[in-house]
């Protein structure tokens, strides 16, 4: 079976300690398991989606400005990926395997080109991990579950900066979205 890994938002801002919306410690504690995952993944020369936040500066369309504090700004170090998963991207960005993708969206499929990229590589099996659990995995997870993906969830590649919505949504992955959660 065709698979992809899909990193969501591992960004400085929403996981280093003094990151705009950090996930904090649940955030770094899961860093392991992603860089982990991604190694394999290139390894196995399978697809893998960094799926990344962006804003604009003060940009007053956006539902999310209301919502959170300015994150991810567009040219910003805070948008930077975090830790070793950087120096992983820099290393292998070039490789036709390796997807960097802006998304604007909680969902990584929200405006983006992520459908037609699996799509074309025959992909059926998405693996998810990254932040926030219960926003843009769970956002992200939903949409891959509406367009027919089977849908795997890294419980130790995932984190939120609420605890609740994250035990919350690692049941709806599982009992809602038919994922499984391991
Ligand atoms: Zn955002």
């Amino acid at each position: 079976m065709n698979k992809a890994l899909i990193v969501i938002d591992y960004t400085y801002d929403f996981v280093a300690a003094d990151g705009a919306l950090t996930c904090g410690d649940p955030g770094q504690s899961i860093e392991t398991k992603i860089i982990q995952l991604t190694k394999e993944f290139i390894k196995q020369e399978d697809y893998i989606v960094f799926a990344v936040d962006v804003h604009e500066k003060d940009d007053p369309y956006h539902p999310e400005t209301e919502l959170f504090p300015p994150h991810n700004i567009r040219g910003s170090h805070g948008r930077g990926l975090y830790g070793e998963l950087a120096n992983i991207y820099n290393e292998h960005q070039l490789k036709e395997n390796l997807f960097y993708m802006d998304k604007t969206r909680y969902s990584a499929f929200s405006g983006t080109q992520l459908d037609m990229k699996l799509r074309e590589r025959g992909i059926t099996e998405l693996h998810l991990v990254g932040v926030c659990t219960d926003i843009c995995v769970l956002h992200t997870a939903v949409e891959a579950y509406n367009l027919g993906y089977q849908v795997v969830v890294h419980k130790n590649g995932v984190a939120s900066f609420n605890q609740t919505g994250h035990e919350w949504a690692l049941e709806h992955f599982k009992n809602v979205l038919g994922a499984s959660v391991q």
